[in-house]
């Protein structure tokens, strides 16, 4: 072997050296096992040509099935308990022995002398796994091939630590020693349990040409004739071979590119014409979406070989993107499963079924999977002097042929003024560069106007069966992503039936996938909720939603999970179960953590398994309320009583407003006027229908409804007030309700809602509260010395009355003069105003279509329970807005 100071070729030269050294060396164990197995071979000493066929089955074992001794036991009995005639089995090295390998080479190369260490854990790893597995004569003939293997390995690598290169051939072959071990391995194993077994070292039966495109095409003819031969000398009922690793044409090893073996697999099915090809693993199947990313993905009980390709080659890595050419030919079934379960039946591959008429109205008969790529990059080639020139794509794609970068997606609108490719991120700057030489002449000119690369970029893709020509399909598609807020730079659909291809920005990838895996799978409307503000509203509406949830989730296919709750000491974070509403209290107690509102907001949104997020500010704060502007750009629903927002300055109001109106992202605020009444809902119902508000005019104060209510036949407003604080229908100071601001906030969010241009300082509002107490040290001050100021208020009650009317403190928006005002006014005994009890709110709208009659809602319009209710409906709503059924 080289040692020192060897040359490129002699570092060529030196695998097909190896190579025969090793064909050599595998005389020697099988000679072992004929020993044992006389009979059986007696029989198939006639059989020198395969037997090629049903009596076939193949089965590959991934990395993770051989991943130690037990689990190699456990393939073994799998083997041995497929009653096919005669079994072919492709194993992949033990897991994360060809990373191993591949570091070797990296280490050696980078001149890192601990590829030594390296190389003896792979001895370890490997010979510690056939003492477990094997005694006697096979577990020294193993060792000592083990040991060749690794002085030859160890030989070639000081060479390449020398030369501080390695080339493709020198890599190929050293990484392809895993599987020549697991082989050896298993296929030890099952001689030992008494079945004749071969190991096939697929570099001298498997011929590959290599491509331009760091890949490699079968020759299956010169494979067939190398495959009689291997069969000739070696007949047997079970061979093991190895997967991934083939030969060229020259006898040079080479491998069939990482996640090979399954292409292996595919192949020896092909040249067997093997009645199926079974591909163990470590899933059930193929998922809907990667399981990783997408806890709700379910398993595919059937693929076509088309659909199975493009979820490959679109990054389902359970399986490699060329497994299903070699197959699709002979028709032979791939069947995926899982070894660590096998009461999973798995994903079968295969001609596809015909769709029956009334299956054919389910979309989810035409939408399989949906696929991410990662670290993508687009190039975007625009210019007015592309239209009509013929060539200028062709031009495009030979240059990027020539950087030898692999274009994933290409999308051209039929504008033709700009054609924008997907390529990897590492490749895109060879092409940035191979473009701007190509057209620097039309660039110069102006007929091209650029060559942009847009970086950061995944690809969705949505696979299945004539999709792309179904209607319905990329509509739901599309508005699932838009209700997610997700924003797609690229399309491309419809040159295959198969898919659709969307490209967005690398940070939503996941986001999309799991928006629109839930639009089609889930029959769900899952929402996440933050609550922040567990006070008295807050934990009612907590309360209510702990006892809804349930009938929600069956009745109305609505699943809503609180993932934090947010105090203004404290807050409690869980993971996408959500918090068990039950035990909300005491789990604060116990897990909560220092209220920090960024992380809340992190933590709730930036979980992504669900697309929908709302949070729900049950706080008086506007401190909360100046986010919801960046909330809502994030794309974070917004449901809130608060109405500091809407009665916040106008600009702000109306920037919140514009956000909401261009994007799907919802911001509902029903509570804040009227608590659960229907009242900016009725508002907006009118405007939406083409009503004209002419003026609406209500009773918006629970408390000073009550108040008023009760100031009659008499009595004087400070016993009345007294009497309303006592019952708990005011703030701990009334003054907070006499003063008439939250008054004047309702009046200026309806005025707002109905189109006036108004802040609140516009609203003049009558102040209850007499001047010399507004500035009163205490609550308790105000409440004792407000019965000598009560002849004012007892006069303009006499008058009243005297005039047959009563007095009511209500708000109102003159949207005709486009005005507003807080005030006392009077009102004739038969005023609709004139009738309430209690503490009840009335709000009288007139319009031009309500102008005699004025609409009027009615109803308790303060409380915990009624409060909480009108936020509850609020989210109801929105489920209702994201797809939820009506
Ligand atoms: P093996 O070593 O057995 O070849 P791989 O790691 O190559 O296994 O492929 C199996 C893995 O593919 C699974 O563990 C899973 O995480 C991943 N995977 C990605 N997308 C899918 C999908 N759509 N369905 C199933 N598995 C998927
Ligand atoms: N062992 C090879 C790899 O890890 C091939 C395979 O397992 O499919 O890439
Ligand atoms: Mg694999």
């Amino acid at each position: 072997m080289v040692t020192s100071g060897c040359s490129s070729e002699t570092v060529g030269t030196t695998p097909e050296a190896t190579t025969t050294v090793l064909e050599a060396a595998t005389t020697t164990p099988e000679a072992a096992m004929t020993e044992n197995v006389s009979v059986d071979v007696a029989v198939e000493e006639k059989e020198k040509r395969i037997p090629k066929g049903e009596t076939w089955s193949v089965h590959k074992f991934g990395g993770t099935c051989v991943g130690n001794s037990s689990r190699i036991k456990n393939v073994a009995n799998i083997i041995i308990d497929d009653d096919s005639e005669r079994k072919l089995v492709v194993v992949s090295a033990m897991s994360k022995v060809t990373d191993m390998m591949y570091d070797l080479i990296y280490k050696a190369q980078s001149r890192d002398e601990s590829y030594v260490s390296a190389l003896d854990a792979v001895l370890e790893k490997h010979s510690s796994t056939a003492e477990d597995l094997l005694a006697g004569k096979d577990l020294a003939s193993f060792l000592s091939q083990l040991h060749q293997d690794i002085s030859d390995l160890k030989a070639m690598l000081q060479a390449i630590y020398i030369a501080g290169h390695a080339t493709e051939s020198f890599t190929d072959f050293v990484v392809g020693h895993g599987e020549l071990w697991s082989a050896q391995i298993l296929s030890l194993v099952i001689k030992k349990n008494g079945i004749d077994s071969k190991w096939m070292d697929a570099r001298e039966v498997l011929i590959v040409n290599p491509t331009r495109s760091d890949q490699v095409d079968p020759d299956y003819l010169e494979s067939e004739r190398r495959l009689e031969k291997w069969y000739s000398l070696n007949p047997c009922k079970v061979i093991v071979a190895t997967g991934f690793i083939a030969s060229t044409p020259q006898n040079i090893p080479t491998t069939l590119k990482r996640d090979g073996s399954d292409f292996s697999a595919a192949i020896m099915g092909a040249l067997f014409r093997a009645r199926q090809v079974t591909i163990w693993t470590d899933v059930d199947g193929v998922y809907s979406a990667d399981p990783r990313k997408v806890g709700d993905a379910v398993i595919l009980k059937t693929l076509s070989y088309q659909e199975a390709w493009e979820m490959s080659y679109f990054g389902a890595n359970v399986l490699h993107p060329r497994t299903i050419v070699p197959v699709i030919r002979y028709g032979i079934p791939i069947v995926i499963r899982n070894i660590f379960n096998l009461s999973a039946s798995g994903t079968k591959i295969c001609h596809p079924p015909i769709i029956g008429d009334e299956d054919s109205l389910i979309l989810k008969n035409y939408v399989k999977g949906f696929t991410t790529i990662d670290n993508l990059a687009l190039v975007n080639v625009e210019g007015t002097g592309m239209a009509g020139v013929p060539g200028t794509a062709s031009a495009i794609f030979s240059a990027v042929k020539d950087v030898a970068a692999n274009v994933i997606m290409i999308s051209q609108a039929s504008s033709e003024h700009s054609v924008c490719f997907a390529v990897p991120e590492k490749e895109v700057q060879a092409v940035a560069e191979a473009l701007q030489s190509v057209f620097h002449g039309a660039l110069d000119a102006g007929r091209l106007s650029q060559v942009a690369i847009i970086p950061n970029c995944s690809v969705l893709a949505a696979v299945g069966q004539k999709m792309a020509s179904t209607p319905g399909v990329s509509a739901t598609l599309f508005d699932a992503l838009a209700k997610a807020s997700i924003n797609v730079r690229a399309v491309a659909q419809g040159c295959s039936e198969y898919n659709i291809t969307v490209v967005v920005k690398r940070e939503d990838s996941i986001k999309a996938l799991r928006a629109v895996h839930s639009r089609f799978y889930l029959s769900k409307t899952t929402i996440v909720m933050g609550i922040i503000g567990p006070g008295l509203i807050g934990s009612t509406l907590l309360d209510q939603l702990r006892d809804q949830t349930a009938n929600l989730k069956e009745e109305f296919n609505i699943d809503l999970r609180v993932m934090g709750i947010m105090g203004s000491k404290l807050m409690l974070l869980d993971d996408d179960a959500g918090i068990d509403l039950d035990k909300w209290r005491e789990l604060r107690e116990e897990k909560g953590e220092v209220a920090n509102l960024e992380k809340f907001v992190q933590h709730v949104h930036g979980n992504h398994f669900i697309p929908n997020t709302v949070l729900v500010d049950c706080t008086a704060d506007s401190v909360i309320a100046s986010n919801y502007d960046e909330w809502l750009r994030k794309g974070i629903h917004v449901v809130t009583p608060n109405k500091k927002a809407n009665s916040g300055p106008l600009n702000e109001y109306l920037r919140i407003r514009a956000l909401q109106r261009q994007s799907y992202t919802h911001y509902f605020y029903e509570a804040t006027v009227g608590a659960g009444l229907p009242i900016i809902s009725t508002l907006r119902g009118l405007l939406e229908t083409g009503d004209r508000i002419l003026q609406i005019e209500g009773i918006f104060s629970g408390t000073l409804s009550y108040i008023f209510n009760n100031f009659k036949d008499g009595r004087v407003f400070s016993e009345v007030v007294a009497e309303a604080r006592d019952a708990g229908y005011t703030e701990p100071d009334p003054r907070d309700d006499l003063s008439g601001t939250d008054v004047a906030r309702k009046v200026i969010i309806l005025a707002r809602e109905s189109g006036l241009k108004l802040e609140l300082s516009d609203i003049p509002v009558e102040n209850l509260v007499p001047e010399p107490l507004r500035a009163s040290a205490s609550a308790q001050d105000f409440t004792q010395q407000l019965p000598k100021f009560d002849q004012e208020l007892t006069e303009k009650l006499q008058d009243s009355e005297n005039a047959g009317e009563v007095l009511r403190y209500v708000g109102v928006v003159d949207v005709t003069n486009q005005k507003g005002v807080v005030e006392l006014r009077r009102y004739k005994k038969d005023h609709p105003f004139a009738q309430l009890s209690g503490s009840d709110n009335i709000i009288a709208f007139t319009t031009r279509r309500y102008r005699n009659q004025p609409l009027i809602v009615r109803g308790p319009g303060a409380g915990a329970q009624v409060t909480a209710g009108g936020i509850f409906s609020d989210i109801l709503r929105l489920a209702s807005y994201l797809g939820a059924p009506s």
